[in-house]
């Protein structure tokens, strides 16, 4: 599955950066995800859970922040956002769009619970 292996590639990320900065464990993976970067958010939160557990992001919550489709006509110039899936320019309804967001894919931070000396513990946000 297409999502599993995007989700491999995110527990990679973030295991190398929580064992560079020695953290306990991983309590937060902030992913943006552009509409137009063909991931199913509910699947890749699925297999995010499943394959982090066990880890360093065992209990690590997956929040996704979309970024909707936006681009510019490539004909007239006129700014165009995304319906779903297409990209369409609003004034002459072609789809030659010059991408400008849409496709993003990548870790933007990590939260994380370090190992520390006293009672210092992860605050609690919900
Ligand atoms: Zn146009």
């Amino acid at each position: 599955m297409h999502e599993s292996s995007m989700a491999i590639s995110i527990l990679r990320i973030v295991a190398d950066e929580a064992q560079k900065a020695h953290v306990n464990a991983v309590t937060q993976v902030r992913l943006c995800l552009g509409d137009l970067a063909g991931v199913e958010a509910t699947t890749l939160t699925a297999c995010f859970e499943m394959l982090s557990e066990g880890t360093v992001t065992d209990k690590a919550k997956l929040v996704i922040k979309r970024i909707p489709a936006t681009g510019t006509c490539t004909v007239c110039g006129t700014a165009a956002t995304g319906r779903g899936r297409m990209l369409q320019c609003p004034l002459c309804k072609t789809s030659s769009v010059k991408l400008a967001t849409g496709r993003e894919f990548y870790v933007e931070s990590i939260e994380v619970e370090t190992l520390c000396k006293g009672d210092e513990h992860a605050e609690h946000t919900s």
